[in-house]
């Protein structure tokens, strides 16, 4: 049995699945038998959310996923090599990046200034606070009819906002199980790591789990180095080399837009940190 919200339904119920069906992750569509009364087969994904469990096995978090919130905070101090890892493995999924500041009521916004190389990437940051409930409502409303997941480094607020969010705009939580291997063999196996979906009044929902909030994005090629900056992608057209990776190359459009201005050096630190650590691999 799972828990399962049509879109059309008001009201969430539980339902059979088909014993074959095993491989169910939080977020996704399926289709009912014709009495809508058995999940029939999971319907294709736009995208996953995964992550390795202790023993270096991939275990899918969440699908079709629509915006990803990378949640920072005056305090703890946040990560830039953590952030940029966060924006690789969003850009990758791929889904919309946005950033949240919490903890607004602590005085002045530090983590702005923090978040001027990232201005040009449209991550449109939101200011607000779980203490005080300052801008939750501009929060729930561009959540709504989207899918949604906060994810971050720990001590910045994720349950204390998930906690406020539900208390304001939720309506009420689905509880599926985190599945399993993604072996070859196809037979997922359910684990103790639950995943909630928390539907919001008037179309979408937020998704949590541990397994998103301890989420550590993984670097897998460079090739997704590549998708996970879209800004240097493109800069890098104009590259003489088409697979320049911005060192030492003559002629390189990426190194030049950080000379001339257009492109913040950071995002070209943030580049050179994690080439370097793909290479050591
Ligand atoms: P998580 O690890 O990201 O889930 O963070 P928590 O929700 O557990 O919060 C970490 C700490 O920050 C707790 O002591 C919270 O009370 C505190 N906290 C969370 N949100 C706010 C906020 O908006 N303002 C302030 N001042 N503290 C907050
Ligand atoms: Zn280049």
């Amino acid at each position: 049995m799972a828990d399962i919200a049509a879109p059309e339904d008001a009201e969430p119920r539980r339902i059979r699945l088909h014993r074959r069906l095993k491989d169910l992750a939080c977020g996704d569509r399926v289709e009912l038998d014709a009495a809508g009364e058995q999940v029939q087969r999971r319907l294709p994904r736009d995208n996953t959310l995964v992550r390795q469990d202790g023993f270096g096995r991939r275990k899918v978090i969440a699908a079709n996923i629509d915006t990803v919130w990378i949640v920072i905070a005056p305090s703890p101090m946040p990560a830039r090599y953590l952030i940029d890892r966060f924006l690789v493995a969003v850009y990758n999924l791929p889904a919309r990046p946005r950033i949240l500041v919490n903890k607004q009521d602590t005085g002045p916004a530090a983590p702005s200034e923090w978040l001027a190389p990232y201005a040009h990437l449209d991550l449109d940051p939101l200011h607000v606070s779980a203490r005080s409930g300052y801008g939750l409502d501009a929060l729930a409303e561009a959540a709504r009819g989207h899918t949604n997941i906060l994810i971050g480094q720990s001590g910045v607020g994720k349950s204390s906002l998930i906690a406020a969010l539900l208390e304001r705009h939720g309506s009420g939580e689905i509880k599926l199980p985190e599945t399993g291997d993604l072996g070859a063999s196809g037979e997922g196996r359910h684990t103790t790591v639950t995943a909630q979906w928390y539907p919001l009044t008037g179309g979408g929902a937020w998704i949590d789990s541990p397994g998103v909030r301890d989420f550590t994005p993984e670097l897998e090629s460079i090739d997704a180095l590549v998708r996970g900056f879209p800004d240097i992608e493109a800069l890098g057209e104009g590259c003489r080399f088409r697979n320049c990776r911005h060192q030492t190359e003559p002629d390189c459009a990426v190194r030049d837009a950080v000379d001339q201005g257009p492109l913040p050096a950071a995002r070209l630190d943030a580049w050179n940190a994690l080439l370097e650590t793909l290479e050591k691999h």
